[in-house]
């Protein structure tokens, strides 16, 4: 509940100030609509809105949605998607100033908001005299030898620690569905190490991996480990051997068709899973890919295609 007024005004100034003159305004509810900019540039290729107001936020419940393009467009949800979207930089750091604290997304519960290491170097922006270090040389031949290719690492955003608490480690950055950090795995491109990935603490019952990349409409990949999903697009990472219930749920909602792609050695795993998820709305829509021995998915080289998906009864 909350114990005080909130003071919405300057949150409106913000949403003046990315999607330009609101159309009408009640502020006892919170509604303010404007022209939508996904109907506006993103369909009709204006550059200026089309006059329609037909972008509704409601900034007191925190949700938007388009009257016209929220079917086909998915122009709805929570509102920090829409500003994330179309806000510059400045405009984005103001709103996260003026949103009420009920709305502030924490996808960690009582866990520290995650970061990426301050020593996290990205390999796709890497200067030619980093290029040239021992340490860079080492990490980036490491990725070469589990097959990771230069267009993986751009996509997934890799990197590496030369020094601090993740030394001498990759770095894999998981970015929620707002584009931010939730996660990362760091692991050790030494030849011996005691401990090969030390990654950070978390609450992996809510985290969802990479979410941002996911296309909710093309079949989605369950796999087992954050390198498996490197070498599948729009696979999702269990982080462990069992899917944790925010993460089914978010398939069970939000998916038309599902793979499960564990190692070879994991069938009896890939069964299990099979069953728990072929259910509700999901049933008949659920795949197993089935490995051989000690084959996981870097085999695959990104031709899911040539392995057969199957159903088990
Ligand atoms: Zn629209």
């Amino acid at each position: 509940m909350m114990t005080q007024e909130v003071d919405f005004l300057p949150l409106v100034d913000v949403l003046h100030d990315i999607f330009g003159e609101s159309r009408h305004h009640n502020d006892v509810r919170g509604q303010i609509t404007f022209d939508c900019p996904v109907c506006s540039h993103d369909i009709k290729g204006l550059d200026d809105g089309d006059g329609k107001g037909n972008l509704e936020i409601n900034y007191k419940m925190f949700v938007y949605k388009c009257w016209v393009c929220s079917e086909t467009h998915h122009t709805h949800g929570h509102l920090n998607k829409l500003v994330f979207k179309y806000g510059s930089p400045i405009q984005i750091r103001d709103f996260k100033l003026y949103t009420p604290d009920e709305f502030v997304v924490r996808p960690n519960g009582e866990f520290k908001k995650i970061r990426l290491p301050k020593e996290f170097i990205e390999f796709r922006s890497a200067s030619v005299g980093r290029k040239l270090t021992h340490q860079y040389k080492q990490a980036y031949n490491y990725l070469k030898s589990r097959n990771i290719t230069d267009e993986m690492i751009q996509r997934y955003n890799i990197g590496y620690c030369d020094s601090g608490q993740y030394e001498n480690r990759i770095i894999i950055p998981s970015y929620d569905e707002y584009d931010e950090v939730n996660y990362f795995v760091a692991r050790s491109y030494l030849k011996y190490t005691k401990r090969k990935y030390m990654n950070p603490q978390a609450d992996k019952n809510v985290l969802i991996w990479n979410e941002h990349l996911i296309d909710w409409d093309q079949p989605v990949y369950v796999v087992e480990g954050a390198f498996d999903s490197i070498f599948l697009k729009n696979s999702i990472p269990m982080l462990g051997k069992f899917i944790t219930d925010n993460l089914f749920e978010k398939i069970y909602d939000n998916a038309k068709k599902v793979v499960i792609v564990l190692d070879g050695d994991a069938w009896s795993d890939s069964v299990k899973l099979f069953h728990k998820m072929n259910v509700g709305n999901l049933f008949g829509k659920v795949w197993v890919v089935k490995l051989e021995g000690d084959q996981d998915i870097a085999d695959l080289k990104g031709e899911i295609g040539n392995y057969k998906e199957i159903q088990i009864d």
